[in-house]
């Protein structure tokens, strides 16, 4: 088992692994930028260390700063979180050739899985359903236009190397093609440097249903069930719940099963996530995410286990300490996503927090970085803390969640939680029955 883990990230996920390899008796060190030397992350690991200024690229992002930082403390493994170089092939294969351990999947992998054209062929021939599209990449406005009207509109043109809802523009009607798919084409090249495109079907009214899955590397895996994130905004997931409202168990067990199948094949290793969107009883896979997700909590809740804890496990070469037969859903799990914006318009609020009371109680989880007097730098993301509720059931579930959110303080900023509390009060989101663009039509009608 490793000695020392090092965490190259911050904020909450950073918190979320310390736990973790405490637990575990493995000793952590944060890294942190000029601008993070007071958070939380600091102060809660065994050491830690500046890695750089303010600016992500310098710090966060820097290979060089990283591995340095693992020579200098001696940590034997990096666990990435998620966002930075949680999914960034290049870095893992430096972190390989260092002889530390990167905990999350191989840089293969990584790579198959980044690029989505590639990853649609891989799940495709792994027997993993997928939404109609063109095959592999569209380079030309003509050719484009000609796979649209064969396959009717509406279409939806994504940047193979997309991510984040970046690099996505759909195409209702013929008329709008040619900016569709200049616009995404240049955001692919301006986010991701690569402007290749392709292009899917648009479904119009799915669900978004994604699969857990997680593999030990030496072909064992298994699928904790899914998670729906169909409440979202521009593409980016607010409100992720599990097990969905819409997905019966005998559909849950054929799409688990066709996902741990896949990625067993592959001797994938580590937690990883299949997202589909689901519509009329169908699932159409859409892309694999290669590390931890922000929404794990909601599966950890159900299930039971630690995901942290195993990924450290399988990346030490140990086995997992589950099989598919342990896993069993207890009751129903609700995250909410709370960041430091200011409502209606969702503008990034960072500054000082004055006061910060984490609500508790009976099936209440708040994985934060907060504390009173903190303040929040305007360089990060806007992410400031999960709250995860946990009931018997849906109805429960729902309660404690507007429970919970009524003893959350959060004081001297503006964040997001108005609008869950605007949500709880709106029978759509009691019943359940909603699909991906459900909030942006709600979100029309919205004013604090
Ligand atoms: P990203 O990598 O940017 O997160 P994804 O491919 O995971 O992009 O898609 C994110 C979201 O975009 C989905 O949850 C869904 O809301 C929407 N989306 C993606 N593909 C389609 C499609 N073919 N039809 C309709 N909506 C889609």
């Amino acid at each position: 088992m490793f000695k020392k883990i090092l965490i190259a990230n911050r904020g909450e996920i950073a918190l979320r692994v310390i736990r973790a390899a405490r637990e575990m008796g493995i000793a952590t060190v944060a890294v942190h930028s000029t601008a993070d030397a007071d958070a939380m992350h600091v102060r809660m690991a065994d050491e830690s260390i500046c890695i750089g200024p303010p600016s992500s690229a310098q710090s966060y992002l820097s290979f060089p700063a990283i591995i340095s930082a693992c020579e200098i403390t001696g940590a034997d493994a990096i666990h990435p979180g998620y966002g930075f170089l949680s999914e960034n092939a290049q870095f893992v294969q430096i972190v390989e050739d260092h002889g530390l351990t990167f905990i999350g999947p191989t840089a293969e992998h990584i790579r198959v899985m980044g690029d989505k054209i590639t990853a649609k062929d891989t799940m495709k021939a792994l027997g993993v359903p997928c939404v109609p599209g063109s095959d592999g990449g569209v380079a030309t406005l003509e050719e484009a236009k000609a796979i649209a009207e064969e396959m009717d509109y509406p279409v939806i043109i994504k940047a193979t190397a997309g991510g984040g809802g970046r690099g996505m523009k759909v195409a209702i009607a013929a008329a709008d093609m040619e900016s569709a798919f200049m616009t995404a084409r240049a955001e692919g090249k301006s986010n991701f440097g690569n402007d290749e495109v392709y292009i899917e079907k648009y479904l119009t009214t799915p669900r978004h249903i994604e699969i857990q899955v997680f593999g030990d590397g030496k072909g064992r895996a298994v699928h904790l069930g899914e998670r729906d994130c169909s409440l979202q905004r521009r593409h980016q997931k607010v409100f992720e719940e599990a097990p969905s409202p819409s997905i019966t168990a005998e559909e849950r067990a054929y799409i688990g099963k066709v996902c741990a199948d896949a990625v067993a094949n592959i001797n994938y290793i580590g937690a990883g996530t299949i997202e589909f969107l689901y519509e009329n009883g169908e699932f159409y896979f859409i892309e694999m995410n290669t590390r931890l997700q922000v929404e794990h909590p909601v599966t950890e809740a159900i299930f039971g286990v630690d995901l942290v804890r195993e990924q450290i496990l399988v990346a030490a070469g140990e086995d997992m300490s589950f099989h598919q037969d342990d896993l069993k859903i207890n009751g129903h799990a609700i995250e909410v996503r709370i960041n430091a914006e200011r409502l209606p318009d969702f503008t990034p609020c960072p500054g000082r927090i004055t006061q910060y009371h984490a609500p508790g109680g009976l099936g209440v989880r708040m994985d934060s970085a907060l504390y009173d007097g903190y303040v929040i730098p305007p360089y990060y993301d806007s992410l400031i803390g999960k709250l995860i509720v946990h009931g018997r059931d849906r109805p429960e579930a729902l309660a404690r969640l507007k429970r919970a959110l009524g003893e959350l303080i959060v004081d001297g900023i503006d964040t997001t939680v108005p609008l869950f509390h605007a949500l709880l009060a709106e029978p759509g989101i009691h019943t359940g029955q909603y699909n991906i663009h459900w909030l942006e039509h709600w979100l029309e009608g919205y004013s604090t």
